[in-house]
């Protein structure tokens, strides 16, 4: 039921750990903060495993699209304090597109050499591109002799986010 990034672990006296969900943003928008939110039965944290997992609020999060901003239900580990954020699935944090839209919008730049029109600015479509080439760098190292789109993969694979901006 949940996915887990694990690079996305912030370690400290309180881990946050998104947990990526089948959730309907349409219904969070109707229901609010009394939409049905899953919660994790123990804490997913390793070593831990409490099932102490509490309600911890709400943030706001902003997808394209909706007209407004929706709430996401957090849960906090009693024990070991970690947090938990719960997100829907195919969208990646600091991102407001689905996944799937800025991967067919990278591939259409590789394949005809020009942006996508429509939906999107020229700008934001170049910003994912200039991210995704330095975290192949980054990630991925000098030696990778692929292209962007097998280095999306490849930073997909070791559990990363392609297009988050580095730093
Ligand atoms: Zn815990």
């Amino acid at each position: 039921m949940f996915f887990q990034d694990p690079s996305l672990c912030r370690p400290g006296r309180y881990g946050v750990l998104l947990l990526f969900s089948m959730l309907s943003i349409k219904g969070i928008l109707e229901m609010g903060k009394e939409y049905a939110f899953p919660r994790p039965k123990t804490c997913l944290r390793d070593g831990c495993g409490s099932c102490r997992v509490w309600g911890h609020g709400f943030v706001e999060a902003w997808f394209e699209g909706y007209g407004k901003p929706v709430w996401l239900k957090r849960y906090i580990c009693a024990d070991c304090g970690c947090v938990y954020t719960i997100r829907p699935f195919g969208y990646w944090p600091r991102h407001r597109v689905p996944a799937r839209i800025i991967f067919r919008s990278l591939c259409h730049r590789i394949e005809h050499g020009k942006w996508e029109k429509g939906g999107f600015t020229k700008q934001r479509q170049i910003n994912w591109l200039k991210a995704l080439r330095k975290n192949i760098k980054i990630h991925l190292g000098m030696s990778f002799a692929g292209d962007v789109i097998e280095g999306f993969f490849e930073l997909l694979h070791g559990g990363r986010i392609p297009v988050l901006r580095p730093g």
